[in-house]
This record gives structure tokens, sequence and C-alpha cells, in this order.
């Protein structure tokens, strides 16, 4: 483990931010839990990115379920494609990412959109040895290994379910639902902040790599004819992009929203996302000259998407991937659309009703149902699919469509096959997607050690985070500096009016008052107000407050604290 990872992995654990989970069993990797201080900063960040990212944005945020069943993930391809690259270590039998392995011990920064084939050559030519003890792994087989945790819905042998591996599906999935939601247009988004589970192969980094995570996710539905993203708004926000053709060399390019879309760098609704999320992360704290745009490599990005790029944080030398934002075109709601019952399009009406022949087709229901059962209206949709991109099929005796990756043959004269002249007042057409794509643990870790600093306070070392107040954990401590003499009695009196005017207020009255900053300090809490024998010396009566960055204090009448610490 680095430096600055350990060091914020100790305090971590100490202050109850994060721990791994089950300890008391031996634990198992991949599972942390946050403890008091980091489940407030958690629920701070996710508060600020639902404010940022939904309510600011007029997008509305739902809450699917964590487990779904096979065939979402059938057609959203991850049951077949979900797969990272695995090598098994011949003498110890650990299991290791071949990617990484890859990545950590040679020059090559991105490995991940390689094949198979080609890591293991690259494993053989470099003599890769097993991480764990050191045997050589040339000439062991890599494999893909699906990242999914299967699981059975129901007794007995039930059906089979998979936790869902990202918050996303649930939403595509409630598509009809939704666009009914909106009033049938474009554009519209939705959020979504949950649990995601990867059955990682080697989990890492405290909550860097975990099976079990929180995402903050948003779909942007869009006609990609009609909808412009509103640039103005991010116009002239500065990004740190490292392109495609610039990887390798450590060199950044700076360009404003405006300029990377007109210069054709990045795609101008990615670019727009990029925009509104550098502002949030500089809001939360996270340290700008940490931090970069990184473009996905052709092999990286999914064959579907147009462009992708990934927020980075550096942390002790290695960029983390916080965030993606891509653009995946109509490929996920065509995909629910192929494989379901219900229909993922939306209907955008035309400016004037055009007359035109169209195919249609009425399939004979009293014959499709009593023959095909619960698939009929499958069946139904994919000969009206059918009629629309291959009529002439409708010349022969029987048409041939595929259901379920069953091959059916249907009576021409059951589809009642016609062209007509129809007049239509629009179309029918599915959305694309564009998807910023956020991970809450990796984003609160990122806080967590770029605000680490270690300093010296009147010659003693101390350790503090710098937490913006947006995401602190608690906005100010309340001490008396000792609990006689009514001093406890008045910081209880001070805290309970605090709280009672929002604020977030801990109270302390354990130990001597330095000890006390320094708790503070090392959970990042931005000013202590101590109360002390002055205070009820003092007419008005006034408290200490003291700055967690400057360690400066400065004494405040008690009825302008408020206004004070505003
Ligand atoms: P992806 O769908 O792989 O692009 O992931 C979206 C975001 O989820 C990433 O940018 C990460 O921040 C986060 N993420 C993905 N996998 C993990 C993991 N195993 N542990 C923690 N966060 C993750």
């Amino acid at each position: 483990m680095n430096n600055l990872t350990k060091k914020v992995s100790e305090l971590s654990k100490r202050r109850g931010f994060f721990f791994q989970s089950s300890e008391a069993y031996g634990g198992v990797a991949g599972f942390q839990t946050f403890g008091p201080e980091g489940a407030e900063l958690k629920r701070n960040i996710e508060e600020s990115w639902r404010n940022t990212f939904s309510r600011e944005l007029g997008h509305r945020e739902i809450q699917a379920p964590t487990i779904m069943p096979e065939p979402v993930f059938k057609a959203s391809g991850h049951l077949d494609g979900f797969d990272d690259m695995i090598i098994e270590c011949p003498e110890c039998k650990s299991s290791i990412r071949a990617d990484h392995l890859v990545e950590d011990n040679t020059e090559i920064e991105e490995a991940e959109g390689f094949s198979t084939e080609k890591i293991a050559e690259i494993i053989a030519d470099h003599d890769l040895e097993c991480s764990n003890c050191e045997t050589s792994l040339t000439g062991i087989e890599v494999e893909d290994f699906n990242l999914m945790f299967e699981t059975s819905i129901g007794p007995g042998n039930g059906q089979p379910g998979y936790l869902r591996p990202e918050t996303a599906q649930g939403i595509f999935v409630e598509f009809p639902r939704l666009k009914e939601y909106a009033r049938n247009q474009l554009p519209f988004g939705i959020t979504q902040i949950g649990k995601a589970y990867r059955n990682e192969i080697s989990p890492r980094k405290g909550l860097v790599r975990v099976r079990e995570f929180t995402q903050a996710e948003l779909e942007h539905f869009i006609d990609p004819d009609e909808d412009e993203p509103n640039l103005d708004k991010v116009q002239d926000v500065e990004l740190k992009l490292y392109p495609v053709d610039k990887q390798g060399s450590g060199e950044y390019i700076t360009k404003t929203v405006e300029e990377a879309v007109e210069e054709d760098i990045v795609h101008n609704w990615v670019a727009y996302y990029l925009g509104i999320a550098k502002k949030w992360y500089k809001e939360i704290g996270v340290d700008m000259d940490r931090f970069r745009f990184r473009q996905h490599q052709k092999g990286e990005r999914a064959h579907y998407a147009t462009d992708c790029w990934d927020a980075e944080a550096e942390i002790d030398g290695d960029w983390i991937e916080i965030a993606g934002f891509a653009y995946r075109g109509c490929y996920d709601l065509t995909k629910h659309h192929e494989h379901s019952r219900e229909d993922f399009t939306i209907f955008k009406e035309y400016d004037e009703p055009v007359t035109k022949e169209k195919t249609v087709v009425q399939p004979d229901m009293g014959y499709l149902g009593p023959e095909y059962g619960g698939k009929a209206q499958k069946v139904a949709k994919k000969i009206g699919e059918l009629a629309q991109n291959s009529p002439e099929e409708f010349e022969k005796e029987a048409v041939n469509v595929e259901v379920d990756g069953e091959k059916l043959e249907i009576p021409t004269d059951k589809c009642n096959f016609e062209v007509k002249e129809v007049t239509e007042s629009g179309e029918h057409i599915i959305p694309h997607v564009v998807e910023p794509s956020f991970g809450v643990g990796r984003t609160v870790y990122t806080v967590l050690a770029h605000a680490y600093e270690e300093d010296e306070i009147d010659g003693e070392e101390r350790r503090v985070l710098h937490l913006s107040r947006e995401v602190s954990p608690t906005e100010v401590a309340v001490f008396p500096l000792m609990d006689k003499d009514g001093l406890g009695d008045k910081a209880q009196e001070i805290a309970a009016k605090l709280r009672e005017k929002g604020f977030s207020v801990k109270y302390d009255d354990t130990g001597n008052i330095g000890k006390r900053y320094r708790r503070q300090d090392e959970v990042g809490t931005p000013v202590c107000v101590t109360v002390d024998y002055e205070t009820l010396e003092d007419s008005p009566e006034t408290v200490t407050v003291r700055d967690r960055d400057s360690t400066e204090q400065e004494r405040v009448e008690i009825s302008k604290l408020v206004d004070y610490l505003r």
C-alpha cells in the first residue's frame, strides 16, 4: 500500500469513515462498512450530487430493485459479455485480474480493451509473475470471468436472477412507464442512486474496487435530431483533457467546454456533462490539480458508444476512474425493445401530417394466442417489425420470425398484411441516451485522500482533513472548556440552538481541549465553538470560534453566532 492510501485507510478505520466488513469473522475481500463519519460524508456527497444532477437540471429520481430477472441481462448483453480477464496461478491458485497485472508491471496504461490472447502474449513476453507467490505465469491461459452475482428468485429451483451490476438497467427497463410519466416528450432525464454488485476478481484499495458499491447514474433520453444541450450553462468551464492521441505522453490539453465541442474533441452532450461534473467535483473538494478527463481508447469503449470519457482522480501516483460519461446512442432501449414485450419508442409528431404508402399488419390474435400462449404479443410485435423492414416476405405462404431464440413460421393469411396509403401525424423513434455514471464510494475516497494533510501546530504534528463544508460530516463542533461551573449547560444550549437552525453539530466534553480540536480536525469539522470562563463574564456573552484550516481563534457574540457561521 502506498503512503497516502495507507494513511487515509488508517485514519478512516480509527475515526469511523470506512473499514473492512465482518472482520469479527475474518472479513471477506471487497466489502466495506461506512462508519458514522463515513456514512454522513457519503450521504452529504449523494445529496450534493442529487442537487446538481437531478434537481437543478429538472431530472427525476427513481428507485428500482437491486435484483432483476435473467432476461433483463440477456437483453442488455451483461450475461454474455460483462466479463473481466482472469488468470489463475498454477502454484498458489490465486485468481488474478490479468489486464491489471499487465498495467501494473509494464508500460501499458490501459489493457482492459485487449483480447485474452493478447494479454496472454504480453504476460509471456514480459515473463510476468504471480503477484502473490512470484511463480511465472507464462503459458497460463487467460480466461473471461463474468462479474455478475447470480441468485435464485423464489423457493425450489426458482427463476434465475442477478444482482444488478449497474443501476442503469433499472432505468432502461422501466422506460415504457417512465415515458408515460414524461408525457411522451423528449428530452427527459432519470437519475438513480443505489447499490450495484460486481464479483470483482481482485478487490483492492479500500473503497476503490469493491464487490458492493453505490452508483449515482443519470440517463438523459434525447431525440438525436432535435435536442441540443444547453451549453451556455457551462461554455466557459475549463476541462483538463487527456484525449486518446495524447495518452502515454502524460500531456494534457486544456479547453473550455465550448472549445472542446467546436474543435470536435468531445461530443456536445458529453462535453455538457463534463462541464457540470467538473464544477461539482471542485465544489465537493476534489483537487483540480489531481483531476482529469480521459477519453476511452477504441477497444475500451463499448462498440455502440460514440464517445466516452472518464473522470479520473490521482491518488498516490495512480489514476482512478471515478465516473464515466458516455453517449450510448439507442443501444440500450433498442435491446429492450427487441427482447421484451413492451414498446420502448416515443411517438414524435411531425409539424404537418404526411401521406405515404405504408405496410400494415393486424395479426390474428385468435390464432396466435392459442398457438403461442404467453409469447403471442412478442410474435405479433415481430410480425409488425418484419412488415416494416422486409414487406416482400409477405408474398410467401408463410413468414419466419425469431422469438427468444426460437424460429417460428406463421401462415401469411394470419398476419392480415396490407399496403395502405396512410396519412400520419408522426413516427415512432427510439431515443438516444447520454449517461453520466458516478461511483459514490470512489468519490468519497477521493475527497478524503485529497483533503488529507499532515502539518505542525505549535510544534505538534496534526492530521487534518480539509473537507469542504458542503460535505463534511459535521459543520460545527461545540465544546465546554470544562464540564463544570455552568459551562456545560451553556454549551449544550448553544449546540441545541445551532441544530435548530439547521447546522449539523457535534457536542464533545471529553478530554482536554487540544485533543478535542485534533479529533475534529481529523474528521474535517470546519469550525469549533468553545464556551469558556470569558463567556460567562462577557456582556454580551461571547464564545471562541476556531477555524480548522488556519487554527486561528476569534471571539464572537453568541447572539451573532448563527450569522457568523453562515
Ligand atoms: P462502469 O459502469 O464500469 O463505467 O462504472 C461506473 C462507475 O462505477 C465507475 O466510474 C466507478 O466510479 C464505479 N465503479 C465501478 N466498479 C466499481 C467497483 N468494483 N468498486 C467501486 N466502484 C466501482
